[in-house]
């Protein structure tokens, strides 16, 4: 192991199951390596032993002066403010649960009222929604830099009326991102919104609405290390008081007669249904434990973990790297290679059944991307956070160097 990751050889908040082990083929058992934490991250220990706490009190929110009712609307609405916290939350913005991500910009998308530029290195999930907003979408080609791309942006927003742009916060292939402080500049002299797909971004580095000045955020609990089925959507009430309610049902609304309903307004408006008290109170869990880490140390310990994994790629024959923009800042812990002759899904099955070692191959819904990226055959994803550790990032190497020297 490198000596310089001796400060990572261990995670910096416990995981469950981090102990859990697995059969190899030849016999061996060892403890499982799990480097797929941006398809879907394990709960954190804290996060499972909040909801163990709040199981007893489990009732239907809003629906009753029952006491575990009236527990239960109360975890709600407290898990609904710490929610908002995480991403600093404005006087007039609403945190609104929904099921994920994919939810939220679904929500968002039949709220915004006019046109959408999104760049084409989207995750699907920032990009079908707003095909089918009213206002239609724009989708920008990304260039080679970061300050090309701006320009690209500048050129779209100056020559058109754009009610919002919307963007990722990080690349689910990349880890990359454009700086946020530039674009919310560019997006609001235009007059248009900013909305960051946080589905990747949060688990690693903090937002703040208030201060970076972004209007929405929208990110999924189960990549925070939540996987209890809620996501949000954080950001201006406007928009979203001025349309009908997402889905119709109990809970959306005030009164209703033969022919009429008066809908409710507030977060309520767009949660009809029997809300996910259980992943509320999860997700408000792992926003806590992780705004709790000083975010130099997540840093830290991410980019170590994310060179050392780089480095090590580097050494392999015939592997390479995926990178949006030459002068981005440093990625967030997600790192996409390929290695030249050798198909994705194979390897990472023989990663998982000869090494132990949980990876994501495919194309990421990300198709657009790796379509630019002339890696449409589809790619091998790592990916390392707080929950990662040296020996996670060294056991994958181990397995690469194995398949591609064949050693096995
Ligand atoms: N955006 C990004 C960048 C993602 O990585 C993902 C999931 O992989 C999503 C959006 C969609 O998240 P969810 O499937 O939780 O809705």
């Amino acid at each position: 192991m490198s000596s310089s990751l001796s400060h990572v050889d261990c995670p910096l908040l416990p995981l469950v199951g981090a102990d859990v082990t697995v059969p190899l083929v030849d016999g061996r058992v060892v403890r499982h390596v799990n480097l797929d934490g941006a398809a879907s991250a394990p709960a954190l220990v804290s996060v499972a032993e909040r909801v163990n706490a709040v199981l007893p009190w489990y009732a239907s929110v809003h629906r009753g002066a029952g006491y575990a009712s009236q527990v239960s609307t109360a975890l709600y609405e407290q898990a609904r403010r710490a929610v908002g916290a995480f991403v600093g939350e404005r006087s007039g913005d609403v945190t609104i649960f929904t099921r994920n991500t994919t939810d939220a910009t679904n929500l968002l998308a039949g709220a915004v009222p006019g046109r959408v530029l999104v760049l084409d290195v989207e995750h699907h999930a920032n990009l079908l929604p707003w095909r089918r907003s009213l206002g239609g979408c724009e989708v920008i080609g990304v260039q080679p830099t970061v300050a090309a791309s701006l320009k690209a942006l500048a050129s779209a927003l100056s020559s058109r009326q754009v009610a919002l742009v919307a963007v990722t916060g990080a690349s689910n292939v990349t880890g990359e991102s454009l700086p946020l402080d530039a674009l919310v500049d560019l997006a609001h002299r235009y007059g248009a919104r900013v909305f960051v797909d946080g589905a990747q971004l949060l688990a690693h580095r903090g937002l703040s609405l208030a201060e970076s000045g972004v209007d929405y955020v929208a990110f999924s609990g189960h990549k925070l290390h939540a996987p209890f089925g809620a996501g949000a959507l954080v950001g201006r009430g406007d928009w979203l008081e001025g349309v009908e309610p997402y889905l119709a049902g109990g809970g959306a609304v005030r009164r209703i007669t033969e022919d009429e309903v008066e809908w409710t307004d507030g977060p309520a408006r767009h949660e009809a249904g029997t809300p996910n008290l259980i992943g509320a109170v999860a997700l408000a869990s792992a926003a806590e434990a992780l705004s709790s880490l000083p975010p130099e140390r997540v840093a830290a310990h991410e980019s170590a973990l994310r060179s050392r994994l780089v480095e090590g790629l580097a050494d392999v024959p015939g592997a390479e790297v995926a990178r949006i923009w030459t002068d981005s800042a440093e990625p967030i812990g997600v790192v996409t290679f390929r290695v030249e002759g050798v198909d994705p899904g194979l390897l990472a099955a023989f990663l998982a059944a000869e090494h132990g070692v949980s990876v994501r191959d495919g194309r990421f819904c990300a198709h657009p991307l790796l379509d630019r990226l002339g890696w449409g055959e589809g790619a091998i994803r790592a990916s390392v956070g707080v929950g990662s550790q040296a020996e996670d990032v060294e056991r994958l190497l181990d397995g690469v160097r194995a398949w591609v020297s064949g050693e096995r």
